[in-house]
């Protein structure tokens, strides 16, 4: 359970700018069944990915317990890859929450969610991210590498149905789907779900045309300005969005790790499907998880060393292999 922490280790590791590990995102496997532009282009999806078993969902809670001895981390984000493909997620979910984890969220492109989603939910899933970068079924299409943006938002109807919090995804990218920053905006506003749009990230296959295809932050927010007046709201410490209200109350998120960067009181600890730690989505180099708990806060404290001072600079990986 978390709480459980050693009293000789009580006070975490923290760096220089007084960063600590509050939340983990845990990447449960690379593969995908969407060959989304900004993320795996080269990819062919089409043909499902068979169920991914490689580590079994013990793996994960194991090294997860013993991160908690030693951080006072509170969040679980279940990510990808296509987090929906690993064959044992509501049994890793019902590990974690039995843990004591008081957020447990997953992030996925939604195309095999629905038939998931209720035992998902009972086993303590507390919160959903589903990616939808366009409403138009060719855009959506196009940016995805793959159609059925209507499974999407049919497992979107049943995760509301079960009552579980859920928030969209919207990576725009200049020319493909900039087009569809209103009509997301609208769509899921109307159902009373909150957007959160991302500012495109220099990553993987975008290391040398990132300029050609980024679409600020100032751009989206003329677009949702051209129906909307809109106020910007007070961001939360180490909160990746900055929130946005319209004039008659609809709230959306714009997540601009370029034109607001928020590494200053980032707190997030990556773990990769092999079980390697992250400090940051620059840093290239995983460390291993130490069985001795000096040696895990000493590696803590290398890989909080790892994050940027102020603003991501880019990276050679596709955030489908360090897990977004
Ligand atoms: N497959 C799942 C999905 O698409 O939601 C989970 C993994 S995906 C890597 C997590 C999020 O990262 C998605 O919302 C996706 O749009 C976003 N993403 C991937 N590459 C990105 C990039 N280069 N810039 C900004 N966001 C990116
Ligand atoms: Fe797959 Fe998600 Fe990457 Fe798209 S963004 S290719 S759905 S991992």
């Amino acid at each position: 359970m978390v709480g459980a922490r050693d009293p000789e280790l009580v006070r975490p590791p923290f760096d220089r700018q007084g960063r600590s590990f509050r939340t983990l995102r845990l990447s449960l496997t690379p593969v995908c069944n969407f060959a989304c532009r900004y993320c795996d282009p080269e990819s062919s999806p089409g043909k499902e990915p068979v169920p991914i078993t490689r580590r079994p969902a013990d793996f994960y809670l194991r090294l997860v317990e013993r991160l908690l001895e030693v951080t006072p981390l509170h969040t679980v984000r279940l990510t990808g890859g296509e987090p929906t493909l690993y064959a044992q997620l509501a049994s890793l979910v019902a590990g974690l929450a039995a843990l004591g984890l008081s957020r447990i969220c997953l992030t996925t492109n939604g195309f095999l969610l629905e038939s998931q989603l209720e035992a998902l939910k009972a086993a303590g899933l507390t919160d959903l991210n589903v990616s939808v970068d366009a409403i138009e079924p060719a855009v959506f299409e196009r940016v995805t590498g793959r159609g059925g943006l209507d499974r999407v938002l049919g497992a979107i109807d049943r995760a509301r149905g079960l009552a579980l919090p859920l928030k969209i995804n919207a990576t725009i990218m200049r020319g493909l789907n900039d087009c569809q920053v209103l009509p997301v905006f609208e769509q899921f506003a109307a159902a009373g779900i909150e957007v959160r749009f991302l500012e495109l990230m220099k990553m993987g296959p975008l290391q040398t045309n990132h300029e050609q295809f980024f679409f600020s932050e100032a751009e989206i927010l003329a677009r949702i300005c051209e129906r909307f007046t809109v106020r910007r709201l007070e961001r939360q410490p180490s909160a990746t969005a900055t929130l946005f209200e319209t004039g008659d109350g609809r709230r959306f998120g714009i997540i601009a790790n370029h034109s607001a960067p928020f590494c200053s009181d980032c707190d997030r600890l990556r773990l990769d499907h092999e079980g390697r730690l992250f400090g940051c989505l620059s840093s290239a180099i995983g460390y291993t998880v130490p069985d001795d708990k000096h040696a895990l806060i000493a590696t803590l404290k290398g890989a909080l060393e790892e994050k940027q001072p102020q603003r991501f600079t880019g990276s050679a990986l596709s955030m489908r292999s360090i897990g977004g």
